[in-house]
This record gives structure tokens, C-alpha cells and sequence, in this order.
């Protein structure tokens, strides 16, 4: 073993950050097999199985870092674990099959809670088309680890790997972004309100949009489907579970290029809009680097903006640029600035 091993050194992991830390863990690890087609550093892995492609992608759910259940109802917990995973085969223009659940927990849990969490991942099962095949189960010293495995199949020629896109190419955005940031915001002051005064009932009609955005996520299969009908491939893809910014940065990165980003693009929910003004952020920057939206960021080809351009729920937001040009956010003020990604840090 090399110098890993020298006891006199201690480096934080927060020096490195979570993807500096997993380039750093990975970088020693060439591909050997033929079989191997992709490893560490797209939405998921790719393995040639004689002509068919294979796509797996893992995700881990930690109480305390990824929920809180005080106010996480556990069948929209166990929903949630399979979708975070099921939208990274989507990112990859693939379809899921099947999903292996893993878990931790203490004695804090009860069957019957369990069953929640598992009539959450049956529901998701269902309504995504995929089969449970596996798992393990082990107990944790306190706390709740839900970690999720999904396998899909994708074609040759059709998976969308983030490192596809070209210098001219359209960004591509679904649905819309920082809601479910803005919902986790609403819970979460709402939880200091109850624990200042557990007396008091929790507001939280009117802002079922948001909520519902946090707690049940979907992931985008309407919009591969959608590629199929359409024949179009998008020429990268990345889901975005870490904010917008943390994702656009990740295509630049792999694929080469820069980009240039319309503020006036990207998709805010009125929803979301107003909840950001009333918490005093931004709304952009809630979009940018809210997190846990699970919608897709593609780029084509401009060749195919006639097949997107009239499909629902996909907004265009910029274009691919050199890299040298970097990663630029036009904002709707008409300034240029250079886009920042923060990404979550859970470290
Ligand atoms: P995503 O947000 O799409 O789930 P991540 O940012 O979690 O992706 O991971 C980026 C890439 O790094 C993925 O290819 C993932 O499989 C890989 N990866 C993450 N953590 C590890 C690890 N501890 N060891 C090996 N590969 C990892
Ligand atoms: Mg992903």
C-alpha cells in the first residue's frame, strides 16, 4: 500500500468535498474487464452483457442527513428511495427493471413501520414498472440507512452519457426546479415552530405543491418515454438530484465544453416563486442549487429542436459553448455572470 497508510497524517474530508473525495477514492480503479463499458462518474454504470447494455445505479438514503421523520411519513420514504435511484437509469436514457433495497435500523423500529416503508417501495414498484429482486437487511446503532440499487436495460447508440454534449448544442431543462428545496424549507420551519410550541398545528395547506415536491418525488420516465415517441436521443443527460448548477457543471466538465445559461429559461413554479420571496432567497438560486427536483438536464442537437420544441414540459435554456467561453448564467437584468455550483455538502 502507498502512502494512504501514513498514521501522522489526517485530512478532513470536507478539504476534498463529495465528488473531490470520490475522484480521489476511484482514480486507482482502471476498468479490466471488456464488459465495463462505463464506471464511476456517470448517473449510472454501463455493462455490455453480449450486445445488451445494462445499466446499474446506486443511492443511499441517511436519516438525519436525507430526512427527518418527524416530518417524513415512512411510505413516502420508501417511495422516495426508489425514485432517487429509478430518475439516475432514466438520466442515462435507459429503462429500470429491477431494484435491490437495502436497510439499517434500530431497535427504535417496528415491523409495522417497516411495512410502511415497503408498501412506499411496492407503490414505486408498481407505478414504475420494476421488480424488487433483493436486498439486505442489518442492524444500525440508532438511526434509519436505506440504500437502494436499480438496474435498468438501455440500447446501444440511445444511452445519454453526460459527457455527449457538443459546442452548439441546446440546453435542455423538464418540469421545473427549486421546489422541492423550498419544501424542505417549509417543513423544516414548521418543525421549529412545533418544537418552540408543540401546541400549535403546522401550516401547511396551502403550500401542498411544495411539500409534495420534498415528499413524494417523481422521476421523469414520461419524458424518455416521450424520447421514444419523438425519436429523439439527447446528446447528454444528467438527472438533477444536486441543483442545477452542480449538474451543468458536471456535463461541462465531462463533456469538454461550456455553456451559457438564460436565467430567463429555467423553470420556477409560481409555487416556488412566492415561497422563496417569503423566505428571502432568491428564487434562481433556488433553482441553481436548491437540490432533490429529480428532473432531467439534456442537450440535442439543434438539428432536433423541431421534435422538442412543441413536447410538454421542456423548456430550453441556453446553449453549449466552448469550454474556454466557461459556464455563464445570462441573467434576466441582461448581466453575465459566471455560474457557481455549490451542490450539497453533507459532510
Ligand atoms: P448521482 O448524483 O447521479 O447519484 P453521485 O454524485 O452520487 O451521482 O456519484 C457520481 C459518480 O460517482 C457515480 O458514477 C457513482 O456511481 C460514483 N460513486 C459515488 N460514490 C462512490 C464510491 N464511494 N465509490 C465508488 N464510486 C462512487
Ligand atoms: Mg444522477
Amino acid at each position: 500500500m502507498s502512502d494512504h497508510q501514513d498514521q501522522t497524517k489526517r485530512t478532513d474530508v470536507n478539504e476534498l468535498g463529495e465528488f473531490g473525495l470520490i475522484d480521489h477514492l476511484t482514480r486507482d480503479f482502471p476498468l479490466t474487464q471488456p464488459s465495463s463499458l462505463t464506471g464511476v462518474g456517470d448517473d449510472a454504470a454501463v455493462i455490455d452483457n453480449n450486445g445488451y447494455l445494462t445499466v446499474v445505479s446506486t443511492d443511499m438514503l441517511v436519516e438525519g442527513i436525507h430526512f427527518d421523520l418527524m416530518y417524513f411519513p415512512l411510505k413516502h420514504l420508501g417511495y422516495k428511495s426508489v425514485v432517487v435511484n429509478l430518475s439516475d437509469i432514466f438520466a442515462m436514457n435507459a429503462w429500470p427493471r429491477q431494484i435491490t433495497v437495502s436497510i439499517a435500523l434500530s431497535n427504535r423500529f417496528s415491523v409495522e413501520a417497516l411495512e410502511e416503508i415497503y408498501d412506499g417501495i411496492r407503490t414505486a414498484c408498481s407505478h414504475y414498472g420494476v421488480d424488487l429482486v433483493g436486498g439486505d437487511t442489518t442492524s444500525s446503532p440508532r438511526g434509519l440507512i436505506l440504500s437502494v440499487t436499480a438496474i435498468g436495460q438501455g440500447e446501444a447508440g440511445k444511452l445519454a452519457y453526460r459527457n455527449g454534449a457538443r459546442v452548439g448544442d441546446l440546453i435542455c431543462i423538464t418540469g421545473n426546479l427549486g421546489a422541492a428545496y423550498l419544501g424542505l424549507q417549509i417543513l423544516e420551519r414548521e418543525k421549529q415552530l412545533y418544537l418552540s410550541n408543540p401546541g400549535i398545528q403546522p401550516e401547511l395547506e396551502e403550500q401542498q405543491y411544495l411539500i409534495g415536491r420534498q415528499l413524494k418525488p417523481e422521476a421523469r420516465m414520461d419524458m424518455i418515454e416521450l424520447f421514444v415517441k419523438n425519436g429523439l436521443v439527447p446528446t447528454s443527460m444528467i438527472d438533477i438530484s444536486d441543483g442545477l448548477a452542480s449538474e451543468l457543471f458536471h456535463l461541462c466538465k465531462q463533456s469538454g465544453v461550456g455553456a451559457f445559461l438564460e436565467e430567463s429559461g429555467v423553470p420556477i413554479h409560481p409555487d416556488a416563486e412566492m415561497a422563496a420571496i417569503n423566505f428571502k432567497l432568491d428564487p434562481i438560486t433556488c433553482a441553481l442549487s436548491g437540490g432533490e427536483d429529480y428532473e432531467l438536464l439534456f442537450t440535442i442537437d439543434p438539428k432536433d429542436l423541431d421534435k422538442v420544441k412543441y413536447l410538454p414540459d421542456i423548456y430550453i435554456a441556453g446553449e453549449i459553448v466552448k469550454a474556454s467561453d466557461g459556464v455563464k448564467l445570462h441573467t434576466k437584468g441582461g448581466n453575465i455572470h459566471d455560474l457557481k455550483a455549490q451542490g450539497w455538502r453533507h459532510f
